[in-house]
């Protein structure tokens, strides 16, 4: 199965792509951890996203395009994926199409995560991320349960990001309702438009992320 994951940041796709890639046998392709991986490695491409990502700003087509053509090409994701965050633009809608039709393979689902802009500023400034294994918490709302261990993997080393600030997240939701909510309307004329709300708790957003995967994979 090929699954798209639409939602503002901090609107829970991350959280809801970890937790259904295992029992899928699907793997989560996140471009901003990609993105993110490819600062910390200090790569040509880490050194021209750094600025635009603290910033709040879309990193280029042609970039993230790049990266996500390499990326499904690898052996664990074959049998599927899970996009989280990608596409964000309508070239890049348009450019994942072209890849997998080359390919014969195509989306069977893309779900939108709503949760309105007021909800935002309160998810961004809680996050904070493991630092060995990437499992998401809040600290209102997922904080892990054994104070200062995560959960997947024992460490005790957390992070946040440096665009998960006040001023970054207005420029990120601006992208968000500018750039990417148009792909809204063009996933659903394509008849593969599913819908979420994402407001619920983590838990009930993930049955219902289960029950859209069972019809879409009874219809593929
Ligand atoms: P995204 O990947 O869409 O940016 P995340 O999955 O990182 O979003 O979630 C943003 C923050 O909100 C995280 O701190 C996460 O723990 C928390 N969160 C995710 N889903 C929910 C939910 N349904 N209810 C409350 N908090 C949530
Ligand atoms: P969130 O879901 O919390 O907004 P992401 O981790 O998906 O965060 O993205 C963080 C940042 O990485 C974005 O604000 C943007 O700068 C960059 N980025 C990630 N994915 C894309 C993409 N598909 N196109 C352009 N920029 C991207
Ligand atoms: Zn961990």
């Amino acid at each position: 199965m090929h699954l798209i994951l639409l939602g503002p940041p901090g609107g829970g796709k991350g959280t809801q792509a970890k937790l259904l890639q295992d029992e899928y046998g699907l793997v989560q392709l996140s471009t901003g951890d990609m993105l993110r991986a490819a600062i910390a490695s200090g790569s040509a491409i880490g050194q021209q996203a750094k600025e635009v990502m603290a910033s709040g700003k879309l990193v280029s087509d042609d970039i993230v395009i790049g990266i996500v053509a390499e990326r499904i090409e690898q052996p664990d994701a074959k049998r599927g994926f899970i996009m989280d965050g990608f596409p964000r633009t309508t070239a890049q809608a348009e450019a994942l199409d072209a890849l997998l039709k080359a390919r014969k393979r195509r989306i069977d689902a893309a779900i939108e995560v709503q949760v309105p802009d007021s909800l935002i500023v309160e998810r961004i400034a809680g996050r904070f991320t493991c630092k060995k294994c990437g499992t998401g918490y809040h600290e209102k709302f997922h904080r892990p349960k054994v104070e200062g261990t995560c959960d997947v993997c024992g460490s005790h080393e957390f992070f946040r990001r440096p665009d998960d600030n006040a001023q970054a997240v207005q420029v990120r939701l601006d992208a968000y309702h500018r750039l990417t909510a148009p792909l809204i309307p063009y996933y659903e004329r394509q008849g593969l438009l599913h819908r979420v709300d994402g407001t619920l708790p983590i838990e009930e957003v993930t049955q219902r992320l289960k029950a859209i995967l069972a019809e879409a994979r009874a219809h593929s």
